[in-house]
């Protein structure tokens, strides 16, 4: 983080503004907008851009050249004379008095920068680039301003007027928190942006005498986290992230997934790693029940599709043998991202009519598969968790009369910006896979529609990621049940 951003109370306080153009009257509105007094110092008479503020009590022409002494007593100072030295020497005297300052268009001489504003006061959005783009941070403000309604300031300022009944009915920060979000997630809120807002605030005041504010039991949600690529997560998946009250992950769920839930949960890492079952499972799944039975809206994470080699059915089946609330939301399975991203239709009409998904975890040192089954032609197969048993899987399914000569590919973190696709036969796999030294996870594919990644090969990322999952900072929660 370059800035941090915070919000300047400028009620009843003082700003400057120095020069008296355009760019100055814009600076002078927003601060008047915010509550300011403001001087605006300038030799010549103020430009027409004034002219709407001229008559505004609390805008005060100081008709001079600057000098620091102006800046006795002023809380923030907007440098806008558009001439470079005046604009530096404004801000050399501000530094000096460690008055906040901003030079209109120079970011390297602000203390600080303005963002692009999206008013829906009291609701306020600001976005900005730290000053790399600020046309990229007005463009995304324009997105934004098309998704917020206009009447978001009203349900601020409607939920304003309950703020001190609710404080007194519900003493600590969680139980408002939890009310507020039920109201907001309401009908209430359309109420108001359809301009109904009386009966918005008869039903606020009814929900407020109906709640007692003792916590019932809370909720688990199995989430899919899809195969790594924030963007292929669900709307479903991304809405639950944001009101989950505390998230259990593991290790497939990737940090900018991680980052995209809400700020405040409580977050516990229950990573695994093959062979190294960090939390065993079965403790996982008390933990979901423990933190349900709290009260709490749990968020439990799973990378790919819960559903899919994700022991989600385990987990849920614990929680409803103690009574646990739950839902399940899908996600894209690492088959289907990968195989996208790859390139490779998993099913074709010239190549094959069936897939099977398998896992080739190794079971005390071989693979239980039913290799008959696997070796069928026109089919294709997935393995995943299988780079370490690869040259067994080849040796097997030759063994299995598959030939040697049957394309197979091994990909590497699919569908992010450290995919890697290694592409072969059955017979040179194993070696190629070897050289390229992947990092997990990897997912293999065998059968002939391989063959098509050569053509149909479309993601070419050339910028790479960090290597989030092969060394993971978190470190396994200690679960304390
Ligand atoms: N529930 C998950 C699978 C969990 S098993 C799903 O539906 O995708 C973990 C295995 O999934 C890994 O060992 C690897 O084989 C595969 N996998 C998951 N994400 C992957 C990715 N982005 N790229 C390659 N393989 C992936």
């Amino acid at each position: 983080m370059d800035y941090l951003p915070i919000f300047l109370d400028l009620r009843g306080r003082k700003g400057l503004v120095v020069g008296g153009g355009d760019t100055a009257a814009r600076k002078a509105t927003l601060m008047l907008n915010a509550g300011a007094w403001v001087t605006a110092v300038s030799p010549d008479p103020l430009s027409d851009a004034f002219k709407d503020l001229i008559g505004t009590d609390r805008l005060i022409h100081t008709q001079a050249a600057f000098r620091p002494e102006h800046l006795d007593g002023i809380d923030v100072v907007f440098a806008a004379s558009g001439d470079n030295v005046l604009d530096q020497a404004v801000h050399d005297a501000a530094r000096a008095r460690h008055v906040p300052v901003n030079v209109v268009d120079r970011p390297s001489q602000c203390s600080f920068i303005m963002p692009s504003i999206i008013d829906r006061s009291p609701v306020m959005v600001a976005v900005s680039s730290g000053g790399e783009a600020p046309v990229l941070s007005r463009l995304l403000r324009a997105r934004l301003e098309t998704l917020i309604p206009a009447a978001y300031g009203r349900l601020a300022a409607l939920a304003g007027r309950f703020k001190q009944e609710v404080r007194s009915r519900f003493t600590s920060t969680e139980s408002r928190r939890k009310f507020w979000e039920k109201a907001f997630l309401s009908p209430i809120s359309e109420m108001v942006f359809s301009g109904r807002e009386q009966e918005a605030e008869a039903s606020l005041k009814a929900m407020l005498e109906a709640d007692s504010g003792a916590p019932g039991t809370g909720e688990v949600y199995l989430v899919g986290a899809g195969p790594g690529n924030p963007d292929l997560l669900t709307f479903r998946a991304l809405r639950l992230m944001q009101q989950a009250d505390v998230v259990v992950y593991d290790r497939l769920v990737s940090p900018p997934i991680l980052d995209m839930c809400r700020r405040d949960a409580d977050r516990l890492y229950v990573g695994k790693e093959r062979d190294n079952h960090a939390v065993p499972q079965d403790e996982i799944n008390m933990v979901l029940v423990r933190l349900a039975k709290e009260g709490k809206r749990v968020l439990r994470l799973k990378g790919g599709d819960p559903f899919i080699f994700g022991r989600g059915g385990e987990e849920i089946e614990t929680l409803r043998e103690h009574g646990v609330p739950f839902q399940v939301v899908p996600a894209v399975t690492a088959a289907a991202g990968v195989a996208s991203y790859a390139g490779i239709p998993l099913t074709h009409r010239d190549h094959a009519q069936a897939l099977i998904l398998v896992t080739g975890h190794l079971k005390d040192g071989t693979m239980d598969l039913d290799w008959d089954m696997l070796c069928r032609p026109r089919q294709t197969i997935v393995i995943y968790m299988g780079l370490k048993g690869l040259v067994t899987l080849c040796d097997e399914m030759k063994k299995h009369g598959m030939p040697g000569t049957t394309p197979a590919a091994i990909v590497q973190q699919g569908t992010t910006l450290n995919q890697k696709t290694v592409t072969g036969t059955l017979d040179t796999l194993p070696a190629l896979a070897a050289q390229a030294e992947l990092k997990p996870p990897t997912l293999i594919i065998v059968g002939s529609v391989v063959s098509l990644h050569a053509k149909l090969n479309w993601f070419h990322p050339d910028v790479a990621a960090d290597d989030h999952w092969h060394t993971p900072l978190d470190k396994p929660a200690s679960l304390g049940i």
